[in-house]
């Protein structure tokens, strides 16, 4: 049967995947490098299509996983319960992992490869993390890691050294900053590390805050020349959402994320800004229904698989099913059809911990004429930013 890598991505999620001894990763792959909120804590993998994958590979439901990760003279493959069904790539180490930046800190402790793009938290740990009471949320490891597996400080010019190592060796498109709750001071703490990348690189720039009291401030960011907002709601259901993240419930609340995700829109275009959801820590029903008003005001969903991190309050819990998941992703898709919502122009960007709204397309099976007309329409759309873009570095870079 053909394989379909989309449904591999899917399987691979939710139960990771062994380690052969034939495989010689500190050789050939990307060390495991867990930071940020903990979800690349797996082996990234590129899938038939090009398809990346962070697959866990430590956690303790991997230990029932159908799948083992082999080599082959030169080339791996994966295997499951004991046949061979695709050879797969491993993106090699990056050499910037090894660097040093000027002030003397290796600069994988600075960013990390996540897919194709480079992916930073500049700030201090996040507050929930660190109040008397942890009101952290539960699935979370950013507490784990900053300051352990990553820099707890990084200066503009840190952050900047690694961006154009990553730029030039390999050749990302796009530079991804995140934080954590910073009592409503997120976005002016990232305000100069997004002007210094701007300004020295122009590459492609994306921001995950939670919402700014002030929604003005995503005008500002706007104009500083940031490319893409996403906002992290994480659950739909209510009274899930206060039992998983207890601090967003307290000092947040939702309904701060859905005004800042249609105030995003309004500004930033559709398409540009997402809500990102985990699937498998609730009703499937209810991801569905996250997704579609996401959809219905013009926003992307990015649909992360739960992942019970090691360390994390959640480690004992087991990922959804796979088979729970497929409804979720094809009307990922769907959604996106029915409300002409642009997803893929942006120029090599593959990413390793969500299944892409793009990606979606391997769920759907109604190829309609709207399929089509939709698929011409994009690539249209990928071929002129792609040489807006080019032509916007190479400018940069005269
Ligand atoms: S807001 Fe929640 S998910 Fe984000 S860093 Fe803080 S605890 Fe982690």
């Amino acid at each position: 049967m053909k394989l379909n890598p989309g449904l591999l991505k899917l399987d691979l999620f939710c139960r990771g995947i062994k380690i052969d001894a034939s495989c010689d990763l500190s050789k050939d792959a990307r060390p495991v490098l867990r930071t940020r909120g903990g979800l690349g804590s797996g082996l990234e993998l590129i899938l038939p299509k090009g398809l990346y994958v962070n697959a866990p590979i430590e956690e303790h439901f991997v230990k029932k996983t159908p799948y083992t990760l082999i080599k082959k003279y030169r080339d791996y493959f994966i295997k499951k319960n004991g046949h061979i069904i695709c050879r797969i790539k491993l993106p090699a180490r990056p050499k910037f992992y090894e660097r040093m930046t000027t002030s003397g800190k290796l600069m994988s402790r600075i960013g990390v490869m996540q897919g194709t793009y480079l992916g930073i938290y500049p700030a201090k740990v996040c507050e929930f993390w660190q109040m008397g009471k942890k009101m952290n949320c539960q699935f979370c490891s950013v507490g784990l890691n900053v300051g352990n597996t990553e820099e707890y400080e990084k200066s503009v010019e840190e952050v900047l050294e690694t961006v154009k190592a990553a730029q030039k060796e390999e050749g990302i498109t796009f530079v991804h900053f995140n934080t954590g709750y910073l009592f409503g001071e997120e976005l002016s703490i990232l305000e100069p590390y997004i002007r210094a990348v701007k300004k020295e690189t122009g590459l492609l720039v994306g921001v995950q805050c939670p919402p700014s009291p002030n929604l003005s401030k995503y005008d500002y960011l706007k104009k500083m020349g940031v490319d893409h907002a996403s906002f992290c709601l994480e659950v739909y259901d209510r009274e899930r959402f206060k039992e998983i993240c207890p601090g967003k419930d307290k000092y947040i609340g939702q309904e701060k994320y859905w005004d800042a995700i249609e105030y995003c829109v309004k500004i930033f275009g559709k398409g540009k800004v997402a809500g990102e959801i985990i699937a498998g820590l609730e009703n499937p029903l209810d991801t569905i229904k996250a997704i579609e008003n996401f959809a219905k005001i013009g926003a992307i969903s990015t649909v992360c698989i739960f992942r019970p991190c090691l360390g994390t309050a959640l480690e004992a819990l087991v990922p959804p099913f796979p088979e729970d998941m497929t409804p979720v992703f094809k009307k990922m898709y769907e959604v996106c059809l029915e409300n002409r919502i642009p997803i893929g122009i942006a120029p090599n960007v593959k990413v390793s911990l969500v299944i892409l709204p793009e990606e979606g397309k391997y769920f759907f099976q109604n190829f309609n004429i709207n399929f089509f007309i939709m698929e011409c329409k994009l690539s249209i759309l990928k071929l002129l930013f792609r040489i807006y873009f080019r032509t916007r570095i190479f400018l940069k870079c005269k």
